[in-house]
């Protein structure tokens, strides 16, 4: 069990900002409007994410960090309708074999709640505390035991760069969530959580860059597209700055990427790239997520009509005839 968690770490978890997107899908999952994540040392020396979901009930909290124990699918068939983030019941596991775990977390208001302890994938402690309601995930000393997969570890700022790019994408992919992002004691990220993606974009890219973007609203029978683009004029010499969210998940698919530039490439030079929030929303069962265990490159069953949507779309509201 110790081995076959550490090798299905090495799979789920390849550096701090893979523990950092397992605890916030995990966050997200429990319903949290509240998500507080804070940073040592690129995440090498801790990683911490407050929310105020669900919390796991006293009974579960062991249980979670079993293999295979996600309280996420009742059946075969809810393999391909999935709505929530994680579904495979690996994460914690994989954090906690490889790492210091401390985990708080209550699921009712009486103020009541748990501490797990756990090292190694060995239980430390387990006993009452008192707690709000909610989850609080301590990750400290990632791949203490694991010297090897340290070793690959790039500088703190490498290391942040891909947390801090981790939760920019989810903070646009849920405007209703207040976000916070703190590295050694600084905030980086700070969003309301009032729905505005506007705000986010402002809490992200500046608020230069968020008053010179443009609104997005279309549908037809199958997709809907909501979210902001940035005007011509405000582009940036990198791509980074597409992010695209499908049904509450940020997403890569090369088609939709493609049909993005092509709309902006007819007004661009080749080498300036937009901002773009993109929202996508369709029938799950249109999707298929399952590609690759990142679940970040998903699949289409009608991509060449969501393609001709987004182009078309986009086109037209850099062209002004949306506005
Ligand atoms: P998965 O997310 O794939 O179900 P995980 O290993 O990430 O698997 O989590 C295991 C289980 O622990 C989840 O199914 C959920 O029931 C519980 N859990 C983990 N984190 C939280 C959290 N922040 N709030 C509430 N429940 C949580
Ligand atoms: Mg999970």
């Amino acid at each position: 069990e110790h081995v076959a968690n550490q090798i299905a770490a090495g799979e789920v978890i390849e550096r701090p900002s893979s523990v950092v997107k397992e605890l916030v899908e995990n966050s997200l999952d429990a319903g949290s409007s509240r998500i507080a994540v804070t940073v040592e040392e690129g995440g090498l020396q801790l990683i911490r994410v407050t929310d105020n979901g669900s919390g796991i009930e006293t009974d579960d909290c062991e249980v979670a960090f079993y293999r295979h124990a996600t309280s996420k699918i009742g059946s075969g068939k809810d393999l391909f309708q999935i709505r929530t983030l994680g579904f495979r019941g690996e994460a914690l596991p994989s954090i906690a074999a490889v790492a210091k775990v401390n985990c708080v977390t209550a699921s009712s208001a009486d103020g009541l709640g748990r501490k797990l302890v756990i090292e190694g994938g060995t239980v430390r402690s387990f006993q009452e505390t008192a707690a709000s309601r909610g989850t609080d995930m301590a990750v400290k000393e990632l791949f203490y035991n694991t010297p090897a997969r340290l070793k690959y570890m790039k500088t703190i700022q490498t290391e942040l760069g891909h947390i801090s790019d981790y939760l920019y994408r989810s903070a646009m992919a849920h405007p209703h969530v207040a976000f916070t992002l703190k590295h050694n004691g600084n905030v980086l990220l700070q969003t309301l959580g009032n729905g505005d993606l506007r705000q986010v974009v402002a809490a992200v890219y500046g608020t230069t860059v968020a008053k010179a973007m443009l609104p997005v609203k279309a549908e037809d029978a199958d997709y809907t597209l909501g979210g902001y683009i940035s005007r011509p004029d405000m582009t940036r010499s990198n791509r980074q700055g597409i992010t695209i969210v499908m049904n509450g998940r940020t997403i890569r698919n090369y088609a939709v990427s493609n049909a993005i530039l092509n709309a902006y490439h007819t007004l661009l030079p080749i080498n300036r790239f937009p901002v773009v929030a993109l929202h996508i929303g369709m029938d799950p069962e249109l999707v298929d997520v399952n590609v690759h265990p990142a679940k970040l490159e998903v699949r289409f069953s009608k991509e060449q009509e969501l393609v001709r949507l987004v182009e078309e779309q986009l086109r037209a509201v850099l062209r002004g005839e949306v506005l």
